[in-house]
């Protein structure tokens, strides 16, 4: 979004900031950040690391807190299993979290971008401050890289790409924890890999894809890939909270003189804000540039310049495009933010609705193809059907099935019907009704699925009888 913020030329939105007008890779070096809101996001980032990696071991009920296993097309999000039959429940869910970002995205801008998203956690908080342990600060991670292949640069570049490929190990465990669960990942540890090619094999698969978005691809996915970033300007308006620089109070920028008195505004020119920017751009180019991840790196630098030069601290801070222009205090409540909650409220409404009434189990019942119907010596009419069950708990369920809106008597063929925990039960019965009771030659029936006394899911089917 072009806005008034801007000190220089526009050109700087034509391209991204790390490719060159070749369209060749720029290697951004940042300078190691320091200071308050770095030490608080640091604080946020373990807090967040040990949740993900506790996540895979937290059971409700028997069930992971989260398992996402596509293989199997089970879901498990807070201990509720969810199978493709609730794929409207899911829809509903989807809805629910994409109208929750955009909320959040109109009022607080990126803050999920520099603080919470994985991959900024991942790539700021633990393979760049190793890169920062072995290589240095960005000066000498600069000049390692120039230098030619000698034992130091063999030995850094050594320990960093074995401690990151280890790292990429366990992050691909971890995935793969969240997708078949922590029980079958166990399996694959302690079992073998030649016992689980597959899942050894996706093991190795993802490690080689983190390890290449950490050491190699690393802001690239923020400013190329990731479409909530690329959605920014749609969602943020000039009233959202973004990290910006206070131009009005920082400009006609100019270097720091010594014994001459200072007529520029605030900015000093020092460039520390880019030098430490991990995308590679200019704050001062203006608030909301797609490649701004709003990290806050670039506050707390431009923080520690302003108390060097003895002036107020925040001239990069958080702030509403609007309030910059405007000097007007931030407001939570626009129109747009009202519109948004109300849909929220609607969607969460009806996700609780769904949630609260869904069923333990889901059956479906189909009569055998290829049979009619049969009577018996009573003159009784005998249809034969197939059931499946699905169980959405984490438990066993004998299940014992009967008419609901009709008389009559139901018989399973062969054993008894068993539901295992999140399994699924299919077996084959016979309905019998008296003719009398029938409605025609096809009659609606009910059919309920009991665990004992307690009615867990009914179904409708069809009933074949002779037409008089
Ligand atoms: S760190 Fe602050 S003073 Fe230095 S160039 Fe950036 S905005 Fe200006
Ligand atoms: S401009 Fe500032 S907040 Fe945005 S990515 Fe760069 S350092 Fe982080």
């Amino acid at each position: 979004m072009a806005s008034k913020i801007q000190t220089a030329p526009d050109e700087f939105r034509d391209h991204i900031s790390t490719v060159d007008e070749q369209g060749k890779r720029l290697w951004v070096y940042p300078k190691k950040p320091k200071g308050k809101l770095y030490d608080y996001r640091k604080y946020v980032s373990y807090l967040l690391l040990a949740l993900l990696f506790a996540g895979p071991f937290i059971k409700i009920n028997g069930l992971p807190l989260l398992m996402l296993n596509v293989v199997e097309r089970k879901f498990v999000i807070f201990g509720v299993l969810f199978w493709p039959q609730d794929f409207f429940i899911m829809v509903v869910a989807f809805l629910t979290m994409v109208v929750f970002i955009i909320l959040f995205t109109v009022v607080y801008g990126r803050i999920f971008c520099g603080w919470i998203c994985p991959q900024t956690i991942f790539m700021e908080m633990v393979f760049r401050r190793i890169e920062y342990a072995i290589e240095g600060d960005y000066t000498k991670q600069r000049a390692l890289d120039k230098m030619p292949w000698n034992a130091e640069k063999i030995g850094k570049k050594s320990a960093k790409i074995t401690i990151f490929l280890l790292i990429s190990f366990l992050i691909s465990n971890l995935f793969l924890a969240y997708i078949i669960g922590i029980d079958e990942l166990q399996k694959i540890i302690t079992d073998g890999p030649l016992e689980h090619k597959a899942g050894f094999g996706a093991l190795l698969l993802f490690t080689g894809v983190f390890f290449w978005v950490f050491a190699w691809f690393r802001e690239q996915v923020c400013t190329i890939v990731c479409p909530y970033g690329r959605l920014q300007g749609v969602m943020q308006d000039k009233k959202t909270v973004v990290v910006a620089y206070d131009y009005g109070r920082g400009e006609p920028r100019g270097k720091l003189r010594k014994n001459q008195e200072r007529t520029e505004g605030d900015c000093i020119d020092c460039h520390q804000c880019v030098q430490v920017c991990p995308t590679g751009i200019d704050i001062r180019n203006g608030a909301q540039q797609l490649e701004c991840i709003n990290c806050t790196a670039c506050i707390d630098v431009c923080n520690d310049i302003m108390r060097m030069i003895e002036k107020p601290e925040g001239l990069i801070r958080y702030e509403s495009e609007e309030a910059l222009e405007t000097g007007k205090k931030w407001t939570f409540f626009t129109p747009r933010v009202m519109g948004y909650t109300a849909v929220l409220a609607i969607l969460l409404t009806a996700l609780t609705t769904l949630l609260l009434t869904r069923d333990d189990a889901e059956a479906t019942i189909l009569r055998t193809p290829g049979q009619l119907y049969q009577k018996t010596e009573q003159g009784h009419i005998k249809n034969l059907y197939n059931i499946s069950v699905i169980n959405k708990t984490n438990h066993e369920m004998p299940l014992t099935l009967k008419l609901i809106d009709k008389k009559g008597t139901i018989k399973v063929i062969g054993n008894e019907l068993i539901l295992p925990a999140q399994g699924i039960a299919e077996g084959v019965f016979f309905t019998e009704i008296a003719k009398a009771d029938l409605t025609g030659m096809n009659s609606e029936i009910e059919i309920g699925v009991y665990h004992g006394d307690e009615l867990i899911t009914t179904t409708d089917t069809k009933f074949l009888g002779p037409a008089n």
